[in-house]
This record gives C-alpha cells, structure tokens and sequence, in this order.
C-alpha cells in the first residue's frame, strides 16, 4: 500500500537475554516492542518510524535469531484479509444492520428492531452512549438502553452493535453486544481502542473524518495488538466542503480496502449524506464498490427522533434500501 512502512522484526533464540537485547536495540536508536508468545518472549517488532534500520547490525547483536519485515505497518490487519467473517462477510448475502442512532425507550427500538428484521436486517443497531459534537446535545441513556437494546435485539433473533465512548464502560458494553462500534470522533484514540480489543469482542471501527486509510488500519492494528477478534472498517464519510451532504462518503477507499486489501468492510450512508432521500441510492453504490454490507439508522417515527431525526429511515425508506441492495448484490459480488 502507497506510505505503508515496514515493520521490522527481530526472533530471539530461546533462553537468550530479552533484556540485554531490548537494551541493545535501544542503543541503536530503535524502539522494540516484546512480542510474547505461548512458549515466552519471541523477539521484538521495531516500530517503523525509528532510526534507519541495518540488518547487518541487528544480525550481530548476540541472541537475535532472525530479522524479517513485515510487507507494511499493520500485520495483524493484514493477516486477516479474505478470512471469513460469517457475521460480518456473508458470501451469500449482503450484511444489512439498521437501528436508530440512539436508544431512546424499550418501544423505540423495539419498534425499530421489528422494522430491521422484516427488512432482512442480522444486526441491530443504537447509541446508549452518544458522542455528541455539542455537549448540550442529548448523550443516550447509557447502561439502562444497553439493557433495552439486547432485549429488542432477542426478540428478533438480531445481533446487537452498540458505541463505547469510554474506556470504564467496555466491559459492560461487550457483555450487552454482540460487536463494539468504535466512532469517528474516537479512531484515534488508542486507550479506548486498547480497551474495546481487550474485551475480545469484534469491533465495528469507523473511519474518522479526516483520517488516511493507513491512519484507519494502524487503528484497526492497535485494536488487534489488544485482542480484538477482529475488525470490521466502516466508512461513514470523511470532512468534506461541508455544502451537499453532511461528509464526503469514500466509496474509492472501500474499494480499496476490499479489493487490494481484502478486509471486512461495511457502509454507512446514513452518517455520510446526512439526508435520508440519498441513503437508498449511496447504499447500492456501497455494494457496487464492493461493501461487505450496509449500516442505516432507521426511526419508527423519524420526526420524533432525538438525534439525527434528518436521515433516519422509516419502514418504507429501509424497505427501498433492502429491496435495492437485493438488486445490485448478484451484479456486484
Ligand atoms: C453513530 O453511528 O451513531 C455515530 C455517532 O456515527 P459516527 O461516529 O460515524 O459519527
Ligand atoms: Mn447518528
């Protein structure tokens, strides 16, 4: 991938001096970082932005096994391109999640959940911890519409991704859903990445607005390193010149990322276009670019919504989303 730096790594022998040789390494310049494995410490993964590296150099630091790299920065991500999500990467049929953008009562999203699931959706979607741009906006109901979420998501045989905005809330949020979303405002930030991989659940990780794809994977890399199962990329637009639409929606970087890549990846258009009369048509052009599928907020009554009410759905409009999705899928995949 164009930018993509190298990762270095080192193999120690066994029973050699860990410590003397992270000693060593540091002396050059270069920052290791201890790969442990089941059988102990392996070696170390130098990070690519250290000193210039000299093979020739590292060879002769007694201990060091072996010296390789790593066709980019983030092996982890790498390692799981074309592996088969059955949740997130249907071969079948493409990944429909719908919900609102926040969980406002157990009727709302059980409403709603009734909604996704005659549409075809597997995955319910809601906000119980909002990120809100304003902080007078409304933030969710937290733990108490976690509890409303998982219900409307049994009762309709959905799985259920929600937001972590804080790292103290990650254990509670894995144990309510089946995925952790990750949102923009938050890609880069490592210790909630850190914490939501910690938890071993697979997380919904969203394209922040003005992050590089190489920003977006090495995100996707640090939530891996942490013990994610895995990570599914979102693009949900990028900062644009702000007229038309809410983002700009990057269907050439989800191209990118499935078709050179072969990552898991999902768009949301509702977030995109900011406007729910170009959610349908963005939808199908996901598919087209070669999406794994798509992530609508939807409303049982998108005038009473109390966010983003502007580009939730209602039954008829994610019905038409469903039905072009089935029209574009056999062409596209
Ligand atoms: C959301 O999906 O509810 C959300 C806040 O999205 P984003 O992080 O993409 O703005
Ligand atoms: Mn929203």
């Amino acid at each position: 991938m164009k930018d993509a730096k190298k990762l270095t790594f080192v193999a120690i022998q066994m029973g050699a001096d860990a410590a003397q040789i992270e000693a060593q390494l540091k002396g050059f310049g270069l920052w290791p970082h201890p790969q442990m494995g089941a059988a102990g410490h392996l070696g170390f993964a130098i990070e690519p932005h250290s000193m210039p590296i000299d093979p020739q150099k590292l060879q002769s630091i007694a201990g060091i096994a072996d010296v390789f790299w790593a066709p980019s920065a983030h092996p982890l991500v790498d390692a799981q391109a074309d592996r088969a999500f059955e949740d997130w990467s249907p071969k079948q049929n493409f990944l429909l999640i719908a919900g609102p953008c926040c969980v406002e009562s157990p009727e709302q999203i059980g409403r709603s959940a009734q909604m996704a699931a005659r549409a075809g959706a597997s995955w319910l979607r809601g906000g119980a911890f909002k990120p809100r741009t304003s902080p007078y906006a409304f933030k969710g109901y937290g733990a108490t519409a976690l509890d409303w979420l998982r219900s409307a998501a049994d009762a309709h045989h959905l799985k259920a991704v929600t937001e972590l905005v804080a790292a103290e809330d990650a254990a509670l949020v894995a144990e309510k859903a089946d995925a952790i979303q990750i949102g923009a405002r938050n890609m880069q930030n490592y210790a909630l990445l850190k914490a939501a991989g910690e938890t071993h659940r697979p997380l919904l990780l969203k394209r922040g607005m003005s992050a590089s794809l190489e920003d977006w994977l090495l995100a996707g890399e640090h939530a891996l390193l942490a013990g994610a199962e895995a990570v599914i990329f979102c693009e949900r637009g990028i900062a644009g010149l702000g007229q038309n639409t809410r983002n700009l929606l990057d269907l050439a970087t989800v191209a990118l990322l499935k078709r050179e890549l072969g990552q898991p990846v999902i768009v949301d258009p509702s977030h995109a276009v900011g406007r729910r009369d170009l959610i349908p048509c963005m939808a199908e052009a996901a598919c087209v670019a070669g999406a794994d599928g798509v992530m609508v907020e939807i409303h049982p009554e998108p005038g009473k919504a109390l966010s983003d009410g502007s580009q939730a759905l209602d039954a008829a409009g994610l019905q038409a989303v469903a039905e072009g999705l089935k029209r574009v899928w056999g062409r596209a995949h």
